[in-house]
């Protein structure tokens, strides 16, 4: 599916060169030295070349300051060849997350973060809708999954992955349930979901009796796996995954019991392999929204 949406993101950006000379442009900022958002950054690069956009990796020390952070995001702003800007997140201890938010253009946040964009998808008006939940949304759709009338469960209410998409959801006419890390009774709630989603950063967090027999279950969790004895307690003495852990020193696991789940799940998102890879593809598409935006024909 992360494919399909890519091959149409490559015939629309020929499409926009073909029409106005250029193709979009995206630029990625990575402040400080997180491995696993340099590993993101890499791919989200990588991924703009194959659809044939050019795209810009802007690297910060993570002892930038705060000032100089935004000054850098307001000349990215100012810069007419730029039409997307992807703040990666987490941002290092110490700067200010919403005031680096605010200092984006709204028209080249291609994750949706932007107070204005965020509002703008709350009261349903065309907006960047953030990638991860866009995604999220696609599949199910391109599955033929219904969303409307089933009872969905997120957990996780962060604003770049659960609070977006619980809104999403609800405006498809699901009936929408947010967990998060003060819920009491988490499985009581989980147990119940039509449609499962998790988004809360724990590796395998949710285990076979928080997901109701025949669920859809979203695994959003990214998370890194360095010790062969947990790595085997996970996914089996004999996994490939443990000798992943041995060889190359690492696997990756969600949030949810991969063998758990698929005893009990009627569909199930892998990791590495689901969510992520539509994720990138939601945010070719979304730079390609915000560069179509940018070069629409005036109105005389
Ligand atoms: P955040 O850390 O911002 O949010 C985590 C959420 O999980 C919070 O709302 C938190 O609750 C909740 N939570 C934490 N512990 C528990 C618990 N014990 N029980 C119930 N809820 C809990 O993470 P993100 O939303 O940014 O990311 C979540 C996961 O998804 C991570 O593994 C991340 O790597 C991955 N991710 C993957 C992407 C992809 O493309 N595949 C994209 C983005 C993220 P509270 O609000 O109370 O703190």
């Amino acid at each position: 599916m992360a494919r399909a949406i890519r091959a149409e993101v490559a015939r629309d950006v020929e499409e926009l060169k073909n029409r106005t000379g250029m193709a979009p442009r995206l630029a990625a900022v990575l402040v400080g030295d997180d491995a696993a958002s340099q590993v993101y950054v890499r791919n989200k690069i990588a991924a703009c070349s194959e659809v044939g956009m050019r795209s810009e990796e802007v690297r910060l020390q993570a002892t930038t300051t705060q000032e100089e952070v935004m000054g850098r995001i307001r000349r990215l702003n100012d810069d007419p060849d730029v039409d997307g800007i992807l703040l990666q997140l987490p941002l290092p201890r110490g700067l200010d997350r919403s005031a680096v938010i605010l200092a984006l253009d709204p028209e080249r946040d291609v994750d949706g973060l932007h107070p204005l964009n965020a509002g703008r998808l709350l009261m349903r008006l065309d907006a960047p809708v953030p990638c991860t939940p866009a995604g999220i949304i696609d599949l199910l759709d391109r599955t033929s999954l219904p969303i409307e009338g089933r009872h969905a469960v997120v957990v996780g209410r962060s604003e770049i992955v659960g609070r977006p998409l619980s809104i999403l959801l609800m405006q498809r006419d699901a009936t929408v349930t947010v967990c998060h890390s003060k819920t009491a009774d988490l499985a009581s709630f989980t147990r119940q979901a039509d449609l499962l989603v998790a988004a809360i950063g724990h590796p395998a967090f949710l285990r076979g009796e928080h997901i109701r027999e025949g669920a859809i279950v979203i695994d959003v969790g990214v998370n890194r796996l360095d010790d062969v004895r947990e790595a085997a307690a996970i996914f089996g003495d004999d996994s490939p995954r443990v000798r992943q852990v041995r060889e190359r020193g690492y696997t990756l696991v969600g949030d949810v019991h991969p063998r758990e789940a698929a005893g009990r799940a009627a569909w199930l998102t892998p990791v590495p392999g689901g969510v992520g890879p539509l994720t990138i593809a939601c945010l070719l598409r979304n730079t390609l929204r915000a560069a179509r935006l940018r070069r629409r024909p005036v109105a005389r």
